[in-house]
């Protein structure tokens, strides 16, 4: 059973829920996303990732119209990875298509890329064996938004430009 913390974009609250490993993350949609899946091979007991990274996941999904095999997302920065490193620690990337036929992992850079669903999808020639994509987020926007109200507006601002 992993504890799993959601930040939800549309209510600036953060969410907690309880899963067990073959269970669906909280906001996926048919079952495309387990828990299993989203922790690759991370160690934690606590996964964390948002609503819109979530929905970012589904809507990729249904584009590319097949399974899309996960190697990795969620890691801790003492579990090591790739270069591109600090959105997987944020629980917002995804390293995906490891087991695809280079054809296919293609195909899925190319959805992911025209899909206008990520901030970001690193070169393929950055990633030969896999692709990955995030939904770049900033932590410190939240907590700057806590600290003073009247800077609400103006932190608001900052992270829904952050997380498009
Ligand atoms: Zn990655």
């Amino acid at each position: 059973m992993a504890k799993i913390i959601v930040f939800n974009n549309d209510t600036d609250r953060m969410e907690t829920y309880y899963r067990g490993e073959s269970e669906a993350m909280p906001y996926n949609t048919n079952g495309t996303l387990r828990v299993r899946e989203f922790r690759g091979s991370s160690k934690s007991n606590i996964l964390w990732t948002t609503k819109r990274t979530m929905q970012s996941w589904n809507s990729q999904r249904y584009l590319f119209g097949a399974p899309i095999p996960v190697g990795f997302a969620f890691k801790r920065p003492y579990e090591g990875g790739h270069g591109n490193q600090s959105q997987h620690y944020a629980g917002v990337a995804f390293d995906v298509g490891q087991t695809l036929t280079s054809s296919r992992r293609t195909a899925l850079w190319n959805s992911a890329k025209n899909s206008g669903v990520w901030s970001y999808v690193e070169p393929i020639s950055l990633t030969p064996t896999w692709v990955h994509w995030d939904k770049r987020f900033r932590y410190t926007c939240l907590f700057n938004r806590r600290i003073s109200n009247t800077k609400k507006r103006k932190h608001k601002q900052l992270c829904v430009n952050s997380t498009r």
